[in-house]
This record gives structure tokens, sequence and C-alpha cells, in this order.
């Protein structure tokens, strides 16, 4: 029995992590209950440490607070993970069960993060775009749980710190980059409306006595004079004194770059690992397309030379293939069409059972949501469990005809399919589907993005490896797509860790991607203000992928496809490392009795 002998190896491997499982007392459930009990009492202690985040993550207890990010507040915050940390140590992990273990693990590396953050990453030195007051303020009076006047309350209790508030911030700036100078200029001008406008025309329409109106409208006026002030301080006095040379640069370091990848993506390999299987990945994906390319040829472009410059080639046979695309007054309508279709294949293969109960909606995105075109999943937050789950789309109607050409061509017939695959199902929307069956405050606050966006990666992959849609130019506009994800991983390690150029990176992303400039150069703006972010939809894709294979190998003809992506969901948004560990365990667990 092949199997027997692989797990047999595996009960080796887990026998370090496993002390004496078997002679200890235990009383899992006692343990279970205690954690649940501990996570709550986190929770809340979180929250009244973090009200900003709070509010942002839809728990309004703590509106009317405004933390001043000083020193005091960062020892403060040190203290709070220290403590937690400590009480973590109480609870065995082993005698968890698997939603609470990798809960634990969650929290564990969110206070790891938060310390990492303040002793070595810093940003409160040299991200002057870190202070912005804008969004707090409007998530605060946009909540229609309290009452205008309640909402008006809580916003007059912070409006009176916002002057303190920049005036720490400023002490703390110390050589910040061009780069997120230039941003907080423009987001903290951005930010005056919500307070000139939003703000103002809440406490005119309020049934707030004339005289609180007064005060309220005066310490508006002040927060204003305090924003505008600190964007004038950045534009005159630290900007003259930041060059290309002396200032600091945007680009992290090996170092620092490392250690912000394992926190935040939470992976089995390194950056650097990652990295070179990117850099592997892109040239299995380049030779790929070029056949495709090659058998297409004819098809397309019979008679005419294909270039011997093999991107070139590629890059021509998908100009021509994204011709093939929706009218942009029917957008909408084909992905409408598109979705049950989807939804029919994956139970005709049997993929992973889709809930009927929980049928997707397909909506026009929301005005107020507008603005990156486009598509996304709108998912109720953890405190608003009940809400509907969303499929947003941008209908065009705000784009030139140029614009919306452009917007099609690369959302075209072939790509409007992977998109609803990953933004859909079995992508986003049914992945949240899945971990809302074991509902977890803790993963819906602190839930792993690699995990989650990997998983919508998988899903593209996956779908059309069972034959949907199956053809060439499916798979080469596949690849094109796959590539991105590829690149963003390529370029955010180059960038920060490596020193890449601007012109070497529009030189990956346009030639070597088959990107749009005006896409690139977003890209690079977006490398020059985040870092790691973009390595998590590859990272997670790899893993899951290889973990799969991995377990098809083992398993041979006993390999379930369904049965694999139903267990690897059922986990929840835990980064992919720790549902591995866990699901073989599980597996040892069966294989052996
Ligand atoms: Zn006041
Ligand atoms: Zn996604």
């Amino acid at each position: 029995m092949k199997n027997a002998t692989y797990f047999l190896l595996l009960l080796t491997v887990f026998a370090c992590t496993q002390p004496n499982n078997k002679q200890l007392p235990i009383n899992n459930e006692q343990n279970n209950i205690q954690f649940n009990a501990f996570k709550e009492r986190f929770m809340e202690a979180f929250w009244k440490q973090h009200p900003t985040y709070a509010t942002w993550s839809g728990y309004h207890k703590y509106d009317n607070v405004l933390v001043i990010p000083n020193e005091e507040s960062r020892l403060n915050n040190e203290l709070f993970c220290q403590q937690y940390l400590d009480s973590l140590k109480t609870f065995e992990i082993q005698k968890l069960n698997s939603a609470n273990s990798t809960d634990l693990m969650l929290i564990k590396n969110q206070l790891l993060s938060s310390l990492f953050g303040i002793s070595q990453m810093k940003s409160y030195e040299w991200n002057p775009a870190s202070y912005n007051l804008g969004g707090s303020f409007f998530e605060v009076i946009k909540y229609k749980g309290h009452d205008l006047e309640t909402r008006l309350h809580n916003i007059h209790k912070k409006l009176e710190k916002v002057p303190e508030y920049f005036n720490a911030a400023k002490a703390n700036i110390k050589n910040p980059t061009i780069e997120h100078s230039n941003l907080a200029i423009q987001q903290n001008k951005g930010s005056v409306s919500v307070f000139e406008k939003t703000l103002r025309d809440s406490v005119n329409a309020s049934s707030l006595s004339d005289e609180t109106k007064q005060h309220i409208l005066e310490d508006i006026d002040e927060a204003v004079k305090a924003i505008n002030n600190y964007v004038k301080w950045i534009e005159e006095e630290l900007k003259p004194s930041l060059s290309e040379e002396n200032g600091r640069s945007f680009r992290l370091g090996k170092e620092l770059y490392e250690r912000k990848f394992d926190y935040n993506i939470q992976s089995g390999f390194s950056a650097e690992e990652i990295y070179r299987k990117a850099i592997e990945y892109r040239a299995n994906i380049h030779s790929e397309m070029l056949s495709i390319t090659k058998e297409l040829w004819p098809k397309y472009l019979e008679g005419t030379e294909i270039p011997s410059d093999s991107l070139q080639a590629i890059r021509q046979m998908i100009d021509i293939l994204s011709l093939n695309h929706a009218h942009r007054d029917s957008f909408i309508t084909e992905i409408r069409q598109q979705i049950p279709e989807l939804e029919q294949f994956i139970n005709d293969k049997q993929l992973l059972f889709l809930d009927p109960k929980k049928p997707l909606v397909v909506r026009e995105t929301p005005e107020y949501m507008r603005g990156v075109a486009g598509a996304s999943i709108s998912a109720p937050g953890p405190y608003d469990a009940d809400a509907e789950t969303y499929y947003n789309v941008t209908p065009l109607d705000h784009y030139t005809e140029d614009e919306a050409e452009s917007y099609l061509r690369e959302y075209n017939d072939y790509v409007l399919q992977v998109l609803n695959i990953h933004e859909a199902i079995p992508g986003h929307y049914t992945q949240l589907v899945y971990s809302n069956n074991s509902p977890s405050i803790i993963k819906s606050i602190f839930g792993n993005g690699t995990m989650i966006e990997g998983w919508a990666v998988y899903g593209e992959r996956m779908v059309l490896e069972e034959g949907y849609k199956n053809s060439p130019e499916m798979w080469l506009n596949y690849y094109k797509w796959n590539l991105r994800t590829v690149c963003n991983t390529i370029l955010d390690y180059s960038v920060h860790v490596l020193g890449m150029t601007e012109e070497k990176a529009l030189d990956l992303l346009i030639n070597q991607a088959f990107q749009q400039e005006s896409e690139a150069k977003g890209k690079w703006k977006r490398v020059t203000l985040t870092s790691v972010q973009l390595c998590s939809y590859f990272t997670g894709y790899y893993e899951i992928y290889n973990f799969r294979e991995e377990l098809k190998k083992q398993a041979g003809e006993k390999f379930n496809l369904k049965n694999f992506h139903e267990k690897f969901l059922s986990y929840g948004s835990a980064p992919v490392k720790y549902i591995k560990e866990l699901m073989l365990e599980d597996l040892k667990e069966k294989n052996l009795q």
C-alpha cells in the first residue's frame, strides 16, 4: 500500500510537533471552550486598542476615539502585543480543533507583525501618507446603525483631537520617501472635502441645537486648518530637503522585505524562493504561449510571416484575439449569462459542491464604490453577516469610445470567462460561502490574503484544465492573464530587493507580460508605494497547486478532486501552509484507522 507508507512517513515528521499526543488526558472540548472565550476577550481588547481599525471593520463601538500616533501609543501597542502573546502561550495548539488552532496562528502572526511594524518597519517615520483622517471620519458619518446625532457626537469627540494628531505626525516623520510624501499631499488634499463638505452638510442637516452645531462647525474649521497645515509643511519644509540621492528610498531592501513577506504572506517559502519560482514559471508560460501562437497562426494570419521575435509573435496573436469582445452596453448582461453556464459546468464535472441556497447576485457596482473600473465581490463584514453578497460589475457608461474599446479588449470574450472564475465561481465568491460555514471573526479580520487570492487564481487554472471553454484561444488568453500574477511577483521582488529600474519594470510588464502602457505605468506607481502584497496571488496559487499535485501523486487512482477542494476550503481563510499541515494530519489519521 503506497498510501500507508507515505502517511507513516508523515507520522514521523509530525512526531516532533505532536508530543505525547496519546498519553495526555486531553479535554479538547474544554480547551476549545476556553479558547473561544479568549478570542472574544481578545477581539474586544483589540478594537479598543485600534478604534479606527474597528470603525473600518464595521465595529462601531469606538467611533468617538482618535488615537494620537505618538511614542506613548506605540509603547502601549507593544505592551498590548506582548501581553497577548503571553496569553497565547497558555494554550496548547494540539489540543485545539483545526478552526481554533488556525485562529491561534493568525492572532499570533498579527501580534508579531504589529511588533515588527513598530520596531523594525517604522513606516510612521518614513510614510507621511500613513497620516490621513478622511476615510475614518467618513466611515463614522456614513454608518447607518447610529442616528445622525450620535454620529455627529462621535465625530465631535474625534474632531477635537485632529490638531494634536497632525502635530504628532510631524514629530514622527524623519527622512520620508519622496513617493509617500507626494501621496500624502494628494490624499490629504482629497480628505479635506470629507470635512468641508460631508461633515458640514451633516451638521447642518441634523437636529442638534444651534449652539452645538456652531461648536462643531468651528471644530471642523480647526481640523481643516490642521490638514492644510500638514500638507503645506510637507510641501514647503519636508520636500525641499529630499532628493533622489539623500531621501529614503521607497525600496525596502532584502532584510525588511523578507520579514514583511513572512508576516504578510505566511507562506512555506521565502520571498527569494517564490521569486525564483516565478522566474521559472514565466519561461514556461512564454514557451506555452509561443506554441499556441504557432498553432493559431495559419487560422488568423494565413500568408503572413510569423515574427522571429517570439514575444512579438505572441503579442500580435493576442491583439487579434482581443478583438473578440462584448459590446460596451452588453458587458454586464454578458456576465449575467455566463455565470449559470459556469455553475452548470462545475456541477456536471463535480468539481465542488455549490450551495444552491446561496445563489450569486450579479449587479452593477453601486455609484459610491466606483472609481476603479472592473469587477469585484462585495461581501458582508463579520458584524453584518446577514447582508447579501454581490458580484459587482462596473458599467462602462463613463468611458469614452477609446477607453471602452481598450477595456473591452483587455476583458475580451476569453478573459471575461477567466475573470468570472476568479471573482465568482469557484473563486472568491465560492470560497467565501465555504468559509462562512465555520464563521470566525478572527479569520474574517486577520484572514490570509495569500490563501484567498491564491485560491481564486488556482480556480482559474483548475476549471480550464477540466475543459471549460476549451480552445487554444482560451488558453492563450488564460496564459496572458496568469502571466500578470507571475510578473507581479517578479516585479515586486525585483524592485524592492534587486533595485530594478522603472525602465526595466515597464519592459517586463509591457513586452514580457503583454500589458498596455497605461496599465504598466499604474503598476509601477503601485510598486513604489506598496510592497509584498503583489506577491500574494502567485504565491498562494503556487502553493495550492503544488499541494494538490503532491496529494494526487500519493493517492494515485484514489485522488478525488471534489473532496480535495471541499476539504481545503473547509478550513477558512487560513494560510496555505497551515491548511496543508492540518489536511495531511487528517488524511494520516484516516489512513491509519
Ligand atoms: Zn468641540
Ligand atoms: Zn482576487
